[in-house]
């Protein structure tokens, strides 16, 4: 019998810009290692650990029932596009309408389709690094030049203003902000937006803010640039359900942008996901519109892991770890161990069982710090931690 083996397939030029999303490969490890027997400690993957809200699960069941079954516009349900305009307009204090909004299959298609609808060739767009992933992975894969501005943990991981205002040239086409951050938990202060939006007043430059953690931030308000004079029309904002609600496998978020956009967009969700599932759709407006106390909860607790897990963290022997002010991860600097921070993550699986990411995950900058998710319970984090300890001295490192 004559084996044949199959060519290479011939990729297009692009694919070989397209980067990735360390942590669903690090879950792909972590898993197997689960599969030969060991016990693994899962602080990789930036989902909550909560069950989503009985009431939203209720009236998905419920939308099921009803025959919300079929297609629906590309740009999203009217009545749901309503209930996002509504809520974006309580929570910035600034009025949205239901024509700038467009529902996508979770936040990340976004950035996907802004990056693609507004970028191209020889364009530059500034981006935070380290920052989440996908946004070099864009940039590169349209053919844009990838600019970085730093998030410095002297700095408690606030966005530089100054850097950004400095990197912006004639080419720069976009900016990407994320407030709060992943995966820095670092949140951007009013006063570096209204810094930033002074310097944009009178020039075309639109910034995507990524604010699909908005609703975690442990003190003090989130703000948007789009809260600023004249900034709405230049901000699109990607928000949605998946942090705040615990709906991250529902795949539902949206953006809101400028109607003009706002339909290139629904074009682009037409060519690509035809629509996003109706009934999470309608599950969506109870989400919005329906009871809020399970944010809170969740924030609390929240809350009560990050001091467990930063404490925790900063007693072991060469690292060192910032509070963050948002979202639900930890960023601690590894640079005492002088260990490269890839290898160390890689080797925290292996011999002590934890699941986590090396800061380079999320771009260059981020060597020499480790991201941990602390979506997990207290009791978990607390045994990792124990490994951790337990390995790091074993090893003398
Ligand atoms: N933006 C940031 C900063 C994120 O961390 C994530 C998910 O981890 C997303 C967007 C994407 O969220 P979604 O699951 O809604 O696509």
């Amino acid at each position: 019998m004559s084996t044949i083996t199959p060519k290479e397939i011939h990729l297009a030029e692009r694919m070989s810009r397209l980067g990735t999303e360390t942590a669903f490969e690090v879950l792909v490890r972590a898993r197997a290692l689960e599969a030969q027997g060991k016990e693994i400690i899962h602080l990789e993957i930036g989902e909550p650990d909560f069950s989503t809200p009985a009431n939203i699960v209720e009236a998905a069941a419920r939308a099921l029932r009803d025959g919300w079954t079929h297609y629906g516009p590309s740009a999203g349900l009217p009545q749901l596009r309503e209930a996002v305009a509504e809520y974006t307009t309580q929570y910035l204090g600034v009025p949205v309408d239901p024509n700038e909004v467009v529902i996508t299959p979770g936040g990340k298609p976004i950035m996907f389709f802004v990056i693609l609808a507004l970028a191209e060739r020889g364009d530059e767009v500034l981006y935070p690094n380290p920052g989440f992933p996908i946004y070099e992975s864009m940039i590169n894969f349209v053919g844009a030049k990838a600019v970085p501005y730093g998030l410095r943990e002297e700095q408690n991981f606030d966005a530089d203003m100054e850097e950004i205002i400095d990197k912006i040239t004639d080419r720069t086409r976009l900016i990407i902000l994320n407030s709060p951050q992943n995966p820095t938990g670092g949140v951007i202060g009013r006063e570096g937006l209204k810094a930033l939006a002074d310097k944009l007043a009178g020039r075309e430059i639109p910034v995507l803010s990524d604010e699909i953690y908005h609703r975690l931030i442990y003190e003090g308000e989130h703000s948007s640039l789009a809260q600023f004079p004249g900034m709405k029309d230049r901000t699109i904002i990607l928000n949605g359900f998946s942090k705040t609600y615990a709906m991250t496998g529902w795949r539902m978020g949206w953006g809101v942008m400028r109607a003009d956009l706002a339909r290139w967009v629904a074009q682009l969700m037409t060519n690509c996901n035809s629509c996003t599932a109706s009934f999470s759709q309608i599950a969506g407006i109870e989400a919005l519109r329906g009871d809020q106390s399970s944010v809170g909860v969740m924030r609390e607790e929240f809350r009560r892991r990050r001091s467990v897990i930063v404490e925790g963290l900063n007693r072991i022997p060469g690292f060192s770890c910032r509070q963050p002010r948002g979202a639900f991860y930890v960023f601690p600097n590894i640079k005492e161990t002088k260990w490269n921070s890839r290898i160390l993550a890689d080797t925290i699986l292996n011999e002590a069982g934890v699941a986590c990411l090396g800061g380079t995950a999320f771009g260059q900058w981020g060597e020499g710090y480790l991201r941990f998710s602390f979506a997990n319970s207290v009791e978990n984090i607390h045994r990792a931690l124990e490994r951790i300890g337990t390995w790091v001295r074993k090893n003398r490192i």
